[in-house]
C-alpha cells in the first residue's frame, strides 16, 4: 500500500498533470451546486450542466420547486437518470430549506446529510466547493483511482476510503486532491482505457502492471 509520503507526492504530480482542477458543476450559489450534486449521481457533469442551464433559470429560489407539481419538476429533468427519485428529493430538501433553514443551504455535514437524496458525497462537494471547508467526496473516480494506485484497499467501501485518504492526505489539501484525484480519473487513469503508458505512476501501480502485461506494453 502506499505511504502517507508517497500519497502526498501522487496528488502533488496529478496536480502538475491538472492545474486547473475543478468542480465541473455549472453554479452560481450554495443552493444550485446542492441541486446539481443531487443531479449528479450516476449521471455525468455534462449532462448535468445541459439540463441546469435551463433548470436554474426556471427555479431560482428553494419555494420556487415548491410551486410547481413533481411531475413539472420531473418533466424538467427527465434526461437524467432516476429523475424520479431525484424530483421528489429535490423538492423534499427545498422545502427543508425554506421551512427550517431560512432558505440557506445549512452549513453543517450533520444537517445537510439529513436532507433527503442527500448522502455524505453530496455534502462532502457542497462543504468543500460552497463554504470551503476541508473535505474529500469519494465519487466513482476517486474511488477507482485511490485503489488501482494501492493508496486503498480494493476491498474498501466508500467510507473507508475516505477514512484512508484523509489519513494520507494532509488537511489543507483535502478538497484540492479530491478535484485532482476526479480529473485524473475522468481524464486519464479512465475505467475502461486507462493511459498506462504515458503514465507517471506506472512504476508502482498495480493497475498499471496489470494493464501492461494484458496490453503488451512495459510496465
Ligand atoms: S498506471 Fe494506469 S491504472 Fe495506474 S494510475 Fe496510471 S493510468 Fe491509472
Amino acid at each position: 500500500m502506499l505511504s502517507k509520503q508517497k500519497t502526498t507526492e501522487v496528488i502533488a504530480e496529478m496536480g502538475e498533470l491538472f492545474p486547473n482542477a475543478h468542480c465541473e458543476l455549472i453554479h452560481e450559489n450554495p443552493f444550485e451546486l446542492l441541486v446539481a450534486v443531487m443531479l449528479s449521481a450516476q449521471c455525468t457533469d455534462k449532462l448535468v450542466n445541459r439540463v441546469t442551464e435551463n433548470l436554474f433559470e426556471k427555479y431560482k429560489k428553494p419555494t420556487d420547486y415548491l410551486e410547481v407539481t413533481l411531475e413539472e419538476l420531473m418533466d424538467d429533468i427527465r434526461s437524467i437518470g432516476l429523475y424520479r427519485n431525484k424530483a421528489k428529493n429535490i423538492q423534499a430538501t427545498a422545502k427543508i430549506i425554506h421551512e427550517q433553514y431560512n432558505d440557506e443551504v445549512p452549513e453543517s455535514m450533520k444537517a445537510l446529510v439529513s436532507l433527503p437524496g442527500v448522502g455524505q458525497k453530496t455534502a462532502n462537494v457542497v462543504m468543500s466547493v460552497a463554504f470551503d471547508y476541508p473535505a474529500i467526496a469519494v465519487d466513482t473516480h476517486v474511488e477507482r483511482v485511490s485503489k488501482r494506485l494501492g493508496i486503498c484497499r480494493y476491498k474498501d467501501n466508500v467510507k473507508e476510503v475516505e477514512i484512508t485518504l484523509q489519513k494520507k492526505i494532509p488537511q489543507e489539501l483535502w478538497s484540492v486532491s479530491h478535484h485532482r484525484m476526479i480529473f485524473f480519473g475522468r481524464y486519464f487513469c479512465t475505467a475502461r482505457s486507462p493511459k498506462c503508458p504515458e503514465c507517471p505512476f506506472l512504476s508502482f501501480c498495480r493497475e498499471g502492471k496489470k494493464q501492461a502485461k494484458a496490453r503488451g506494453f512495459d510496465g
